[in-house]
């Protein structure tokens, strides 16, 4: 019986395999061309810089609006599409959209002049030789200069680079473009990286943010002293995914300058976005304590 169990076990777990592995393929043959077939959106999350009370950024991210199934989050094609090498296609269209996004956002009222886009790369990009005019053919095409670009790398990608992708990152860089760490602390980091790494800003991961209370002396611990060696090494520092008033209130006393989550605004399509932008920062002019009576 136990032998039958078994084997029923094992022609479930075939079954699993066979619908993944040709979900898969399907998956991948959709995702040739979904950047011709225009099934791609960008939403864009604001970034505020919480000391100024102010926008500094908005992070793309990614969704695919695909045919009979919704709206495609990326955790269920990037990495596909990184396998198969469509990301490189995808990504080209990504960093053109946005530049071309935060070019009206910026040209739409005077107090977003300066914003800032934050674009994901896969580190998949960074082995295409082309990246580094890809860039520069954005900004060029939206009109935009060099510093209204940020490219976040994920943290994972980056502790096993070796030295090309080193150079295209500092060839990206060298154009004036601004690189950050994402998901900072997330990955197994000898910390030795940070070094050799030619970055400007240093995104701390989610799960540095999520256990934050004021009484959870460990969390608080942790996070200052990451927030404090981006401080050190002359780094921006964003915190992701603050979604309650006492995360926020403690970052901004650690001396986290920038905070991302959302407590503040959540990812919007650009016309939902601008909106949110022109009305500000919603924690602006708060003194710490003060909201929670309100
Ligand atoms: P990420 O770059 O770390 O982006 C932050 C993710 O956290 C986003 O998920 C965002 O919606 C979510 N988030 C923001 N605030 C909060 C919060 O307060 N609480 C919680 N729980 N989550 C929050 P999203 O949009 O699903 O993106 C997931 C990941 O997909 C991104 O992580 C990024 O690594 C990747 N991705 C997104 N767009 C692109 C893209 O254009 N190219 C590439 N290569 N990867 C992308
Ligand atoms: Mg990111
Ligand atoms: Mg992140
Ligand atoms: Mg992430």
């Amino acid at each position: 019986a136990a032998k039958r169990a078994g084997k029923g076990r094992v022609a479930r777990f075939e079954a699993t395999m066979r619908d993944s592995a040709s979900e898969r393929l399907d998956l991948s043959a959709t995702l040739t061309g979904v950047v011709h077939r225009g099934e791609l959106e960008l939403h864009y999350q604001p970034i505020a810089d919480a000391a100024a009370g102010r926008w500094y950024a908005v992070e793309a991210l990614l969704r695919w609006r695909r045919p009979g199934r919704g709206l495609v989050p990326p955790c269920a094609f990037v990495p596909v599409a990184e396998e198969t090498g469509a990301i490189v296609d995808i990504g080209r269209w990504v960093l053109a959209t946005a530049c071309r996004d935060l070019a009206r956002l910026r040209r739409a009222s005077p107090a977003l002049a300066d914003l800032r886009v934050s674009v994901n790369l896969s580190v998949r990009q960074l082995h295409d030789p082309r990246i580094v005019d890809d860039v520069a053919r954005a900004l060029g095409a939206a009109g935009l200069p060099a510093a209204a670009l940020v490219v976040e790398i994920t943290e994972s990608g980056l502790v096993e680079e070796t030295g090309l992708v080193l150079e295209r990152i500092a060839a990206v860089r060298g154009l004036g473009v601004a690189v950050a760490v994402d998901d900072f602390g997330s990955g197994y980091s000898a910390l030795g990286y940070l070094r050799r790494l030619p970055v400007d800003v240093l995104k701390v991961d989610r799960s540095f943010v999520a256990p934050l209370r004021a009484d959870d002396e460990a969390a608080v611990a942790l996070a200052r002293s990451i927030v404090a060696m981006g401080d050190a090494l002359g780094l921006r520092t964003v915190a992701e995914g603050v979604e309650t008033l006492e995360q926020a209130e403690l970052l901004t006393s650690m001396g986290c300058p920038h905070l991302q989550g959302y407590l503040l605004a959540r990812p919007l399509p650009v016309r939902e976005c601008e909106p949110v932008l022109r009305s500000g920062v919603p924690l602006a002019g708060r003194r710490p304590g003060a909201v929670r009576d309100a």
